[in-house]
């Protein structure tokens, strides 16, 4: 154990950290498996004073700090590194609903709070909070915010920084911003809370959010629809927005791929169509009246048969169908991980364009069957999930080789076409590479330099995002 992580054990209440390695353990591994980390020592804050104390002792002490939420984040943000200097802040002991105001529509918790206690807090009070991932019920708010999540509810309440009214943020040098206030409007310059949605933990550590509510959602309608082309998911989803733009709330996209590896996986889940068709998509309508929401997705659904741009259509009949058919698209990403290695792109690119894309990225990989590429998503926001399996008969090493090329390969193509390598997941540890490359040089000398105003001693889960 170093010196420096014996003065900050020494200076903490004994009851918020563990240098048990066996406890450490799960801390130090990235979801997917595929990156791991070494620390010694476990810090798990109980509220905001706690964290002031240890970001003080470590920005005196120089200990660097990963800030580590629910750990469901897919590029590696919140794995240490592998010296074992860095110690790990988790927020799960922060999980306590602070307020929740009905009438003004607000929320305001502690950053460790899971999304789903969050949700189920709000529906409790007659409120929605809509951010919706399938992680929902493992990760945090602060982790959310720290992503900027984006979900399946993206196309009717936008990103995660829609939702934000105020945080408070220990920041590295160990004060508190806070903009969690009483009003509603303040225009007094610009707002220093965009900077730290998104941040991944560089720039400080979310203790409390204020967040935006929404009425419950009293009616709701979901629609799976079968057909064989992409473009014709692009013009039943033009379609949709004309027909009820206030009531659309989602729009997944899957594919024959994806249903085969659910029906692998897991066998209890019935798969839509018998998997006759190549793509589908799953529509979903709600609204906070008593709106007949049904007769409306039964109209769009007829005029689109009507117009040959689907062929076929289920409205579940119960809650279970209901759970199931989201289930086709919400394990996706576990019956991948389930299935074996993979090469995951987290791409966005103008919606239109999105069948370009498609084409030219298919181009570039005639090393694999198209059985082993998994396209799905939210293709309302020309967002896809691009991965692409190992074949069976091809060695790890193999493998292993190509990755490198089929992402430069991949996100060439997006970049041409004016998109992004991370549509929602971020930079983390994984496309550090990527942001250098693909960012401005204004863009970037503005974050790095923000990066070391805020964080001169680069305490603050360094290797993230920045060298
Ligand atoms: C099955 C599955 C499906 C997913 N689907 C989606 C999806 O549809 N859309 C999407 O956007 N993401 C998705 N994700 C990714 C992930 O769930 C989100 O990125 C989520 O917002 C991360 O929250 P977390 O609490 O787990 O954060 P963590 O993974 O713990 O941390 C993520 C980053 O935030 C930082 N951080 C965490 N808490 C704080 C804090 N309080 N203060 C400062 N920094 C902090 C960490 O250092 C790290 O850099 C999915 C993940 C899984 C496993």
């Amino acid at each position: 154990m170093s010196n420096k992580i014996k003065i900050l054990k020494d200076q903490l209440n004994q009851t918020i950290w563990t240098d048990n390695i066996e406890k450490l353990k799960p801390y130090l591994y990235e979801q997917r498996g595929n990156i791991q980390g070494k620390s010694s020592l476990l810090i798990l804050p109980k509220n905001t004073a706690d964290v002031v104390k240890i970001v003080k002792v470590c920005n005196k002490n120089k200990i660097k700090i990963v800030p580590q939420g629910g750990r469901t984040g897919l590029c590696g943000g919140t794995i240490p590194n592998k010296n074992g200097e860095e110690v790990v802040l988790s927020t799960e002991k922060m999980n306590q609903i602070i307020q929740i105001n009905k009438d003004r529509f607000y929320m305001v918790v502690q950053a460790g709070c899971s999304l789903s206690s969050i949700k189920n807090k709000a529906f409790e009070n007659n409120r929605f909070f809509p951010l919706s991932l399938p992680s929902e019920s493992s990760c945090t708010i602060g982790g959310n915010i720290s992503t900027n999540a984006g979900g399946a509810a993206v196309l009717k309440y936008g990103m995660t920084k829609e939702l934000v009214e105020g945080i408070e943020v220990v920041l590295p040098n160990g004060e508190i911003l806070n903009s969690i206030k009483n009003i509603e409007k303040d225009n007094r310059g610009f707002d220093p809370k965009y900077i730290h949605i998104g941040s991944e933990g560089t720039l400080g550590i979310i203790t409390k959010v204020k967040l935006r509510l929404f009425p419950k959602i009293n009616k709701k309608v979901m629609v799976i629809v079968a057909t064989n082309a992409v473009e014709n998911l692009i013009n039943l989803l033009n379609y949709t927005k004309n027909q009820c733009y206030e009531y659309f709330s989602s729009f997944e996209v899957n594919t024959n791929i994806g249903f085969d590896l659910i029906k692998k996986y897991y066998k209890d889940i019935p798969i839509p169509f018998d998997n006759q068709y190549s793509w589908y998509a799953i529509v979903e309508l709600c609204s906070y009246d008593d709106l007949d929401l049904e007769k409306k997705i039964k109209n769009i659904i007829n005029n689109s048969i009507k117009n040959k741009l689907i062929f076929d259509a289920i409205i579940p009949q119960n809650l279970k169908q209901y759970n199931n058919i989201w289930k086709t698209r919400e394990l996706l990403s576990e019956a991948q991980k389930l299935h074996g290695k993979s090469i995951k792109h987290d791409i966005s690119v103008p919606i239109e364009k999105i069948p370009l894309f498609l084409k030219r990225a298919r181009k570039c990989l005639n090393n694999f069957p198209k059985n082993n590429i998994l396209t799905f998503g939210h293709l309302a926001e020309g967002n896809l999930h691009y991965n692409i399996s190992k074949p069976e008969n091809m060695s790890n090493s193999v493998f292993n080789k190509l990755h490198d090329k089929v992402n430069s390969n991949i996100f060439e193509i997006v970049h041409d076409l004016g998109g992004s390598f991370s549509a929602e997941h971020g930079i983390g540890l994984i496309r550090k590479k990527e942001f250098k490359k693909y960012t401005s040089r204004e863009e970037l000398i503005i974050k790095s330099n923000l990066k070391k105003l805020l964080d001169p001693n680069n305490i603050m889960n360094p290797g993230k995002i920045f060298n």
